[in-house]
């Protein structure tokens, strides 16, 4: 049984003051929710924030991290910075790092292994453009980034990675892919999973999608077998919109 995970990604959003407002309202309004909930603000604000939700049940997460604990990378952050902060989780290979940044499979893959091997959770973010889907590639992209990001990660390290499907066409467009077509994704990454891995191994991975998802979507998309959380990005940003979302109804 797969423990739904709802991450909020509030990007280059929110000051200090503004962070620690969210973070205080939600910390009260998911108290009692079954679900895994981690709120990723951005760098400047994990302090504070990580202040506001100590002792609750929501997990503080990072947006990224670079690729080496330390030396001479100017405007990077070291997985043993966030460590100190008391970060659980950071999302790597998000598309905006893909796409805008130009991060490669390579890189990402190096990020992930630093990140488990310092206990953190990697949420490994994978995904298609609209040009990739059109060309009918969605398959061949996914199982790539999947097998190029998880290359050298063990199965018994895999308690500690949760995959993100996230269409690149759907992240901030107000797209959203719909349940079906979401769900027959997750179910292509989980099989390419197990056959990396084994059959249990890719039954017990904790598959988010993220993608535009919205309170008016959110049920259908978390009743679908295969998909076992959001990534969410805008909707995130304040506690009207995330948390019916967080509390979505299964059905
Ligand atoms: C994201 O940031 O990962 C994301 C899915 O954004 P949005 O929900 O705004 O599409």
């Amino acid at each position: 049984m797969r423990t739904p995970y709802i991450a909020g990604n509030w990007k280059m959003h929110k000051t200090i003051g503004e962070a620690e407002a969210l973070a205080g309202q939600l910390r009260s309004a998911v108290a009692n929710t079954a679900h895994t909930v981690m709120v990723a603000p951005p760098f400047t604000a994990l302090q504070a924030v990580g202040a506001v939700l100590k002792g609750s049940n929501i997990k503080l997460g990072a947006q990224n991290m670079a690729a080496e604990e330390a030396g001479a990378h100017t405007g990077e952050i070291s997985v043993l910075m966030l460590k100190d902060l008391g970060v659980e989780a950071v999302i790597l290979g998000h598309s905006e790092r893909r796409h805008t940044y130009g991060e490669n499979n390579a890189l990402i893959n190096a990020k992930v292994k630093l990140a488990i091997q310092h206990g953190l959770t990697a949420i490994l973010c994978v995904g298609e453009t609209l040009e990739e889907r059109e060309a009918g590639r969605v398959n061949a992209v996914v199982e790539e980034q999947l097998e190029l990001g998880l290359d050298g990660v063990s199965e018994g390290q895999l308690g500690q990675v949760v995959i993100a499907y996230e269409p690149v066409w759907a992240i901030g467009t107000g797209k959203t892919a719909t349940p079906e077509d979401a769900d027959a994704v997750h179910q292509i990454i989980r099989s390419r999973l197990a056959g990396l891995y084994s059959q249990a191994a890719a039954d017990a991975m904790v598959i988010q999608y993220g993608g535009s998802v919205k309170p008016d979507n959110a049920s259908g998309l978390m009743a679908k077998p295969n998909i076992d959380g959001a990534l969410v990005g805008g909707a995130s940003l304040t506690v009207e919109q995330f948390l019916p979302i967080v509390q979505y109804d299964k059905g």
